[in-house]
């Protein structure tokens, strides 16, 4: 607490009052760094600055505004906890720690960090961070991601949390771990902690904390298919159960290895779906693009493709856009990427 007085990090949640802030900022923050989320949480706030006007908007302008930030199930999650806060809680924000783990995507972390920031609660969060200073500091052996390790950590936080101010606790600890014990190069030497720290004295610091599980990473290659006829292009919103879930993409095929061949796009069900026996030209296809997800890693290509203006099309499902609207719907990052790298959103083939 004394380390915290002096070395916290000013950010514009930090002493805010408001549960529903407090929550808003919460959600914007699971696995994302605070650097990326800063801006998100100031256009939202600005944006939705009440639970009253976040459950109002539609989903396309909410998912739009995360754009960018990822794992859209928190922006879903968000809108439809919300509407719940307004239609069945009178638009009160739930003051116990049950009520606000009742609230779609708020787990045991974000639910103790809201419980305890907004309404000091004693309970105590326990996030990547705080796993990683109680492994080192009592030398903890125990992998932080097995289901015995995870109760062992939660029970010595919550025995050592300072139940008369549990949020500067909170927010101490997660602090002390996001800046000073870092994962790589924490500052050991300057570290008020150093003489009572395990791994420290150990000389254990770059071992702890320990994980036991390595993800494996699926590869995936995408092939989105851009149907250009006069200045219009076809895009769908995703409805499969999956991170991209409610955004908009390309008519997509997916492979599981990179295909340069064009016959392959002109055989595939998308291109075969829309155009039929109608005649079209692939003029351009794109570098690969790559992103690394937790559990995957996509390459995507980009086929452009010239439609005659005499072409019937069968664009069931799909929704006509000018391409200088394009910017107006939620996409996966990796076509944003695309978008932006071509500056392809004003340009009319
Ligand atoms: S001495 Fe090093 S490892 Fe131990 S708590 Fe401080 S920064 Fe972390």
């Amino acid at each position: 607490m004394a380390w915290f007085a002096q070395s916290h990090r000013p950010l514009p949640w930090k002493g805010e009052a408001d549960p529903y802030l407090i929550w808003l900022s919460e959600i914007i923050l699971q696995q994302t760094r605070v650097e990326q989320g800063l801006p998100y949480f100031e256009r939202f706030r600005a944006q939705y600055p009440d639970v009253y006007h976040l459950a109002e908007a539609s989903e396309d302008e909410i998912m739009k505004l995360w754009e960018g930030l990822g794992y859209y199930s928190r922006a879903r999650n968000l809108h439809q906890a919300a509407q719940y806060i307004v239609q069945e809680l009178g638009g009160q924000f739930p003051a116990t720690y049950e009520g606000i783990l009742r609230l779609k995507g708020v787990g045991p972390y974000t639910a103790a960090a809201i419980a305890s920031f907004a309404f000091g609660l004693p309970y105590a969060v326990v996030d990547g961070n705080v796993f990683r200073v109680l492994s080192r500091f009592f030398g903890i052996e125990t992998a932080v991601d097995s289901s015995s390790g995870k109760k062992q950590f939660a029970e010595i936080a919550q025995a050592l949390l300072a139940k008369e101010q549990p949020g500067p606790h909170n927010q101490a600890m997660m602090d002390f771990g996001a800046t000073h014990c870092t994962p790589r190069a924490p500052s050991c030497s300057t570290c008020p902690l150093q003489t009572g720290c395990h791994a420290f004295q150990q000389g254990r610091v770059e071992y702890l904390p320990v994980k036991e599980k390595k993800i494996e990473k699926k590869n995936r290659f995408f092939h989105y298919l851009i149907f250009n006829q006069r200045g219009q292009v076809w895009i769908q919103k995703r409805v499969g159960k999956d991170i991209w879930k409610h955004l908009y993409e390309f008519p997509l095929l997916e492979l599981n290895q990179p295909v340069s061949d064009e016959t392959v796009i002109r055989n595939s069900a998308p291109w075969q779906q829309l155009l039929g026996k109608s005649s079209a030209k692939v003029s351009q296809a794109s570098r690969p693009f790559s992103q690394v997800l937790t559990h995957q890693k996509i390459q995507a290509t980009f086929w452009e493709i010239n439609v005659t203006d005499e072409a019937a099309l069968n664009s069931e499902g799909l929704l006509a856009v000018k391409r200088e609207n394009l910017s107006k719907f939620a996409f996966p990052k990796i076509i944003d990427w695309y978008l932006t790298d071509n500056s392809l959103y004003l340009k009319l083939l």
